[in-house]
């Protein structure tokens, strides 16, 4: 089957957002695969060719279903979702600074053993002063990671998600 990944990341940071950006041009080939709950979902789809399934695990069964930022953090479904893929998409908001709590969710990646690749997400509207610090923020907080691969990108509009599955394949 597809490469598993999973989209993890705080609340907020805009993962919904991303997985529509990713499923928008992409064909999502099953809803309701063998094994779904309503807590955690394995969608396949297939984008330039390539199969992944998207380890979703707070319930995202379609696009209009997409829950707008208000569930809270669950470190247990973020782990969950870790165990069950090979690859972890980590969002932050680069609106909001790269946090402890970004930096400790890529640790559990790692201590898992899954491959690991930052989104750095809405880079839009931030001027070259924020961006400096995010990058600032970046080699502080995950100095620890060195070798991840990261991605600069906005979700809202697209900029740079293309070349997400990229980086998935290759860390696959
Ligand atoms: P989630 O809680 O991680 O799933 O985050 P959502 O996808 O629900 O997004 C949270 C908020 O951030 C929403 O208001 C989105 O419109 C907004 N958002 C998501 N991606 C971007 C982005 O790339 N740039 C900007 N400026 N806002 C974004
Ligand atoms: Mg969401």
């Amino acid at each position: 089957e597809g490469v598993p990944v999973a989209v993890i990341g705080r609340p907020n940071v805009g993962k919904s957002t991303l997985i529509n950006r990713l499923f928008g041009e992409a064909r999502v080939l099953v809803y309701d695969a063998p094994g779904t709950t309503r807590d955690s979902i394995a969608v396949p789809f297939e984008r330039d060719g390539q199969r992944y399934t998207l380890i979703d695990t707070a319930g995202v069964r379609r696009r209009s279903q997409v829950p707008e930022g208000v569930e809270k953090l669950s470190v247990v479904k973020s782990l969950e979702a870790i165990e069950r893929a090979s690859v972890v998409l980590l969002v932050t908001d680069a609106q909001e600074g790269i946090t402890e709590q970004d930096a400790r969710l890529a640790g559990h990646v790692l201590q898992a053993g899954r491959a690991l690749v930052v989104v750095i997400n809405k880079w839009d509207g931030l001027g070259p002063e924020q961006r400096r610090k995010v990058r600032r923020d970046l080699d502080l907080r995950f100095a620890f990671l060195g070798f991840a691969r990261h991605h600069f990108v906005s979700a809202r509009h697209g900029t740079g998600v293309g070349l997400l599955l990229g980086s998935v394949d290759r860390a696959h």
